[in-house]
């Protein structure tokens, strides 16, 4: 072959990067539905309530008002300073509006984040089991990242001993995620403030990704880590954003706060990169957090239900030990009893032939847990009706009962 009949190659760091394995799942769910096949999709990590209505009639009027253009690459003023208020409200801890950056999304706030923290040479430590896409993040900025494996015992919590032994002098941040996307684990203050005493001795970044901060259960609450210790905030990213508090997932609205320096430089990043977060989403965030919360609740009350029937199901299943999460809308369960054994003629060895063979054996879709880095377990995401529950979770029994 000639040189220029060569295929051009991809770059090192795109051949590097893995399509996100919940949205893979998801595709293949709808590619059997599209066949005629019934499928109880647990795969997708969003809500499936629609976005509030008072927030929709805020992106119209936006529309209507013109705010249809270019906005700070940062983000509209206005919206920096009522989540800065936001957080004065809810945990009690001052950010001034430059200490505020509005992104597409959460995930594009880890990945600015990231961008500026980290490169080639630095470290991030991860502790799993964890979202599935911040491997491949850290990877797409250079850097590279040690994972500190916790146990079903713990609550699939980090100690600070695990924290520490992890630690090496090129580590520079470390990702906590609490309430936790896959597990549903939520730390307490206690356990943080710990951990927070680890990362001030070792001079350590923290990003913190507190996503699903809104949806705790029972006795689980959500804590701000920034607030914990002094100086705590000074290395401090916390990020969260719409998606999941205001089934905003569409409308990609996430945010980051943290030093008033490294938000510059995330502002800068992005006016190179995406311009700015989408000017009539922004205003639709704007009535998410200045508005009535009651929207919240109502959609954290359901989720409580449906996580109280789902893990209640599930642990009365056969070789299933399911916990009861915290928070989020996942169940995370180990399924490793059922490998080796032959289920409905299906030869399951790990949780990606488990998750093959429930789709279709029992039309279930789950996500593996090794996509998440734990091997053993499976997730089902219950972000979707009591009766797509009842009915997949009746199949799933069926099919375990061989
Ligand atoms: C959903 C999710 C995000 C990001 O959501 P966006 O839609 O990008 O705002 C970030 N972290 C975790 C753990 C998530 O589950």
């Amino acid at each position: 072959m000639s040189r220029g009949e060569k295929p051009i190659a991809i770059s090192r760091m795109a051949a590097a990067v893995q399509p996100s394995a919940t949205l893979a799942a998801g595709a293949l769910a709808r590619q059997l539905r599209a066949q005629g096949k019934t499928v109880f999709d647990f795969s997708l990590g969003e809500p499936d309530f629609p976005t509030p209505e008072h927030i929709c009639a805020a992106a119209v009027k936006a529309m209507r008002d013109g705010h249809t253009h270019y906005t700070p690459a940062a983000g509209i003023p206005e919206l920096r300073s009522a989540v800065a208020r936001w957080y004065q409200k809810t945990y009690g801890i001052t950010y001034s509006s430059e200490q505020v950056v509005i992104s597409s999304g959460a995930k594009h706030s880890l990945h600015t984040a990231l961008a500026a923290l980290v490169g080639p040479g630095d470290e991030v430590i991860i502790p799993t089991p964890y979202w599935v896409s911040y491997s491949d993040i850290v990877q797409m900025t250079g850097a590279s990242y040690t994972l500190v494996p916790t146990t079903f015992a713990s609550g699939f919590k980090m100690n600070p001993g695990q924290l520490r032994s992890a630690i090496t002098p090129r580590s520079k941040v470390l990702m906590l995620n609490s309430p936790s996307n896959p597990t549903g684990t939520v730390y307490t203050r206690g356990e943080l403030e710990a951990l927070a005493d680890v990362i001030l001795e070792h001079g350590l970044a923290v990003l913190s990704d507190e996503i699903y901060e809104k949806l705790v259960f029972g006795d689980a609450r959500a804590t701000c880590f920034a607030t914990l210790r002094p100086g705590l905030a000074d290395r401090t990213l916390t990020i969260s954003g719409a998606s999941k508090s205001y089934a905003m997932t569409g409308w990609r609205m996430g945010w980051t706060l943290g030093p008033a320096h490294i938000v510059k430089a995330m502002g800068n990043i992005q006016s190179q990169q995406t311009g700015n977060p989408c000017s009539i989403s922004q205003y639709a965030a704007l009535a998410a957090v200045e508005g009535d919360q009651e929207c919240v609740e109502r959609m954290r009350k359901e989720f409580e239900a449906r996580r109280d029937l789902v893990c209640g199901r599930l642990s009365a299943m056969a070789g299933v030990r399911c916990p009861l999460p915290g928070g989020a809308f996942y169940a995370f369960f180990d399924v490793s009893a059922h490998f080796g054994r032959p289920l409905g003629g299906h030869k399951v060895t790990d949780s990606v032939s488990f998750c093959r063979a429930a789709l279709e054996a029992a039309h279930v879709n789950l996500v593996p847990g090794s996509a998440f880095g734990a091997e053993g377990y499976v997730r089902l995401s219950y972000a979707t009706s009591h009766e797509q529950l009842q009915g997949g979770l009746d199949h799933l029994e069926a099919w375990l009962r061989g």
